[in-house]
């Protein structure tokens, strides 16, 4: 099989990718999966939306390929409650997280993507990741005070007599932007910035 699912591929090649995937720590969680439905009353996106961790389940078995395209698997947003409660031991975290993978490598999803263009960025210019500033007016509605608080954060560390927090140095910085170059990270970032530009 190849590394990358084609939405055409045959549907038991398409769960048999899932199970055998190097991010599925379950090994064969899924195949054990019993629809007992646990994993959907505790999932916090379930109770919010229209996702459904058992069904994911379900229809990975029944081999629907058409999962990548729904809309739904990107309102999971990796708690691993379900990890931690399934009684057979298969994690529809994982799983999704594979989904999410494969829907990408098919260029659909990328939508999904774009408010996080930021967090990408920062690996390149601090080695770390942070808070994409698109997201900064939602947080401070959500917890008032936090722009404040951010804002006067160095003078509030002196005050409190702690040193200014660790950073990666340059030379780190460099390193890791290399990485992420020749890996191809860059220029997958590239490409679902284009389709942001393209659909403005
Ligand atoms: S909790 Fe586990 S066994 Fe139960 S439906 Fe969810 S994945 Fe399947
Ligand atoms: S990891 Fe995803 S599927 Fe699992 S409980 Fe959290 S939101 Fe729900």
């Amino acid at each position: 099989m190849t590394n990358q699912q084609k939405i055409t591929d045959s549907p038991i090649d398409f769960a048999e990718k899932i199970i055998n995937d190097v991010k599925n720590s379950k090994e064969d969680g899924v195949l054990k999966c019993v629809q007992c439905g646990m994993c959907t009353s505790t999932c916090p996106a379930a109770r919010h939306s229209d996702y459904n961790p058992r069904e994911i389940i379900e229809r990975v078995l029944e081999g629907d390929i058409s999962i990548i395209e729904d809309d739904n698997i990107w309102n999971c947003f990796y708690c691993y409650t379900c990890h931690s409660v399934c009684p057979v031991g298969n994690s529809v975290c994982e799983v999704n997280q594979i989904l999410k993978q494969i829907a990408i490598e098919n260029n659909v999803g990328y939508d999904k993507l774009y408010e996080y263009l930021g967090f990408a960025d920062s690996y390149f210019t601090a080695a770390i990741g942070a808070i994409p500033e698109r997201f900064f007016q939602d947080i401070d509605r959500d917890v008032p005070g936090w722009w404040e608080f951010r804002q006067n954060l160095e003078e509030i560390r002196k005050e409190l007599d702690l040193n200014p927090p660790l950073m990666p140095s340059e030379e780190v910085i460099d390193e890791v932007s290399k990485i992420l170059t020749i890996t191809g990270f860059k220029q997958k970032i590239e490409k679902i910035r284009a389709t942001e530009e393209a659909v403005k």
